[in-house]
């Protein structure tokens, strides 16, 4: 066995930080087994393997097949199970992704093992070597530990800012290689008809170290603008609950939860959210919530760590009137 694959992402030839964040994981298991950390990049070109390797991996393959050139899943699933088959990883890191959540549970499918989705944290047991994951369960109000008796590779899906990348370090030793998997183009079953890209302003909510959030209790879509305000402010983004999107107050990209996006921000301020076990799924490991709700025995208030009890009406516009100043 040789020891953790972290599964990289790219995006234009960019290291996108979810891989830093997966390599930061990998050297915490490695530190306790001793073994190796691996990253595959698919398409992946020399630069982004030293990238890696200052990043804290042993071993960048540099995954590069002709049938990859379009990235259709089916083309990436086949190459990462070549991969596995050549580089037999004792533990599979995936990121929490769009991409990595297609990827993740149909690779696990064809290397025979389960995997644990949305883990917070993983961990290399002292005696063992064995992995041990931990993941929300019960719409995060409850945490599992969870491990792979006989399972391997042992596949982890970790969520986004779980980890902190390692600081480059640009004098780390490590070996890039090419792995070319053969693939045969019969193996990608869809094609690739048009890609849409949606135009974007500012961070994305997911990437966002500061989310401000709004709820049912800012009583319509005209108050987003203040929190759009802070958001700017602050250089975050804004997301909302369920009620506020199925309400059409603001589009379903916006909607953090256990049917919404997943984030982990530093700081997450909820507006007028009542702090419901399905919005918490999303946001329950963000570092710092801040609550502004009416109702002092609103849920949120449970998981934040600063709270004002009133009407935002009275409270946030003097909170972004402060930051403004500051
Ligand atoms: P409410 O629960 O109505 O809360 C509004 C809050 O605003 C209240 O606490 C109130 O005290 C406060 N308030 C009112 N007026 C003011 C004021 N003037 N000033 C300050 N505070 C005020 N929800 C999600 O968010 N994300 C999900 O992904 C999600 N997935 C779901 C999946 C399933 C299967 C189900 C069944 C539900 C899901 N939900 C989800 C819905 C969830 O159960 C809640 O209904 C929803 O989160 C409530 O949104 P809210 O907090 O904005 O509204």
């Amino acid at each position: 066995m040789a020891g953790v694959l972290v599964i990289g992402e790219l995006n234009d030839d960019a290291l996108q930080s979810i891989t830093g964040e997966l390599l930061a994981a990998g050297r915490r298991i490695a530190d306790v087994t001793g073994e190796n950390v691996g990253v595959a990049l698919l398409n992946g070109g020399d630069a982004v393997g030293q990238e890696t390797i200052s990043l804290g991996a042993d071993n960048a393959y540099l995954v590069q097949d002709e049938v990859l050139a379009e990235m259709q899943l089916d083309a990436q699933v086949a190459a990462l199970e070549k991969v596995c088959s050549e580089v037999q990883p004792s533990v599979v890191l995936i990121g929490r992704t769009l991409a990595g959540r297609d990827v993740g549970p149909r690779l696990a499918f064809r290397l025979g093992v389960g995997l644990a989705q949305d883990c917070l944290q993983v961990e290399a047991d002292a005696n063992s070597g064995r992995v041990v994951a931990v993941r929300p369960v019960y719409g995060g109000n409850a945490l599992a530990k969870v491990t792979f008796p006989d399972a391997n590779p042992q596949m982890v899906v970790m969520r986004a800012k779980a980890y902190e990348p390692l600081d480059a370090d640009d004098s780390r030793a490590g070996e890039v290689s090419i792995i070319n998997p053969g693939l045969d183009s019969s193996v990608v079953k869809a094609r690739l008809v048009e890609t849409v890209s949606q135009a974007a302003e500012g961070v994305r909510l997911e990437d966002a170290n500061i989310v401000v959030g709004g709820g049912r209790g800012l009583g319509g879509p005209e108050p987003f603008d203040q929190l759009e305000d802070l958001a700017r402010l602050l250089g975050g983004a804004v997301g909302a609950s369920r009620a506020v999107c199925d309400a059409g107050w603001l589009d379903h990209s916006y909607q953090v939860g256990l049917t919404g996006k997943t984030i982990t921000p530093d700081l997450y301020i909820t507006v007028g959210i009542s702090g419901a076990s399905q919005h918490m799924a999303g946001c329950s490991a963000s570092k710092n919530i801040i609550a502004i709700n009416r109702d002092a025995d609103a849920n949120i208030f449970k998981s934040a760590s600063f709270g004002v009890v009133g009407d935002w009406k009275n409270v946030l516009p003097s909170f972004i009137e402060t930051v403004r100043e500051l």
